[in-house]
């Protein structure tokens, strides 16, 4: 099928897509730094807020916000779904000319988006917004990450620019395409990644959160990478089939070894220690190699269920 690129629905220059969970201690401060900004820049803007299930009062400081910027758009979804269905429900309901996801506890600061629309408009299809440094992250969240682009680079087809968020400029064409990719279970920036065109680059520093708190913690970010690897490379499949090839190889010539040797120096007393090496390690790889196939065969059961990306209570 063959992506369309027309341009529906474009009435704005520019959708900011924000998504909330949480951030009722950062959000006024949010509003206070942006609205400013795009006021000006002298083009026709919206702001597409997502609570995405926030148990504070984000929701209704949301709401107190639009009563006071008319263009101001809230999607209330009925629970919360994560970022990444966040940020494609805002790609739903964008209508820009072009459109830029952003975080709302200013680490993504807004005051780059008058430079990205710039690059927009002198040709560019998408503006990405680099962290060319990030020492508010700790130490281990730097390596952690710095490990992550490396592996997902090395497995997979699609490149991920490192150390680039989702805060960048899509054009109107960009956003068509990517509302092409129907995957249910969504790696926003595999997906941005994936749909490719004509991409500059800006850089920045990463400040520190401007209020509340981040929502990762480690775990989360694990089990994050793994959903990233897992949707856009089926490398891992293939490197537990190198892996079960070698061990068989090792285990095979092991097993010819051992023949010449009983047949010319008689048998030898078993070792009882090896045996257990050997079995562990077979039985480890062999759990671990169930477990990447259990990994795939969930995503297409996952996938198979067609379940909604994200379920809205409101749009105010
Ligand atoms: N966010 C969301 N749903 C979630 C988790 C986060 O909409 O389940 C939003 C959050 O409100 C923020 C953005 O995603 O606007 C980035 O989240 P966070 O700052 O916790 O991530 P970090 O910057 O620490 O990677
Ligand atoms: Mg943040």
């Amino acid at each position: 099928m063959s992506v369309c690129l027309n341009e529906t629905n474009v009435s704005v220059d520019l959708s900011i897509i924000v998504p909330f969970y949480n951030e009722a201690d950062s959000l006024q401060r949010f509003f206070d730094v942006i609205i400013p900004i795009l006021r000006d820049m002298n083009i026709t803007y919206e702001l597409i807020c997502i609570n995405d299930g926030s148990k504070d009062n984000t929701l209704d400081l949301l709401i107190q916000k639009k009563q006071q910027i008319k263009n101001i758009k809230i999607i209330n979804f009925s629970r919360n779904f994560g970022k990444d269905a966040a940020l494609t429900a805002g790609l739903d309901f964008a209508q820009g000319k072009c459109v830029i996801p952003i975080d709302s506890d200013l680490q993504d600061p807004p005051d780059l988006i008058p430079e990205m629309f710039d690059k927009w408009k002198s040709g560019f299809d998408v503006v990405l917004a680099k962290r060319v440094q990030r020492s508010t992250d700790t130490f281990m969240k730097r390596t952690t990450a710095c490990l992550f682009y490396k592996i997902y680079n090395l497995l997979s087809g699609i490149k991920l620019p490192e150390n680039v968020g989702d805060f960048r400029l899509l054009d109107r064409k960009v956003v068509n395409a990517i509302q092409h990719f129907s995957e249910r279970t969504r790696f926003m920036k595999g997906i941005f990644a994936a749909a490719g065109f004509k991409t500059s680059v800006i850089e920045y520093e990463r400040p520190l959160r401007c209020g509340g708190q981040t929502k990762w913690n480690y775990w989360k970010l694990v089990n994050y990478a793994i959903h990233g690897i897992t949707s856009f490379s089926i490398v891992p499949l293939r490197v537990a089939m190198f892996l079960g090839f070698t061990v068989t190889t090792l285990a095979f010539c092991r097993a010819i070894w051992i023949c010449f040797k009983v047949l010319f120096c008689g048998i030898d007393v078993p070792g009882y220690a090896s045996l257990m090496v050997a079995m562990l390690l077979l039985g480890g790889i062999q759990l671990i190699t169930l477990g990447i196939i259990g990994e795939y065969v969930g995503r297409t059961y996952e996938e198979s269920k067609k379940r909604p990306i994200y379920i809205i209570r409101d749009i105010f």
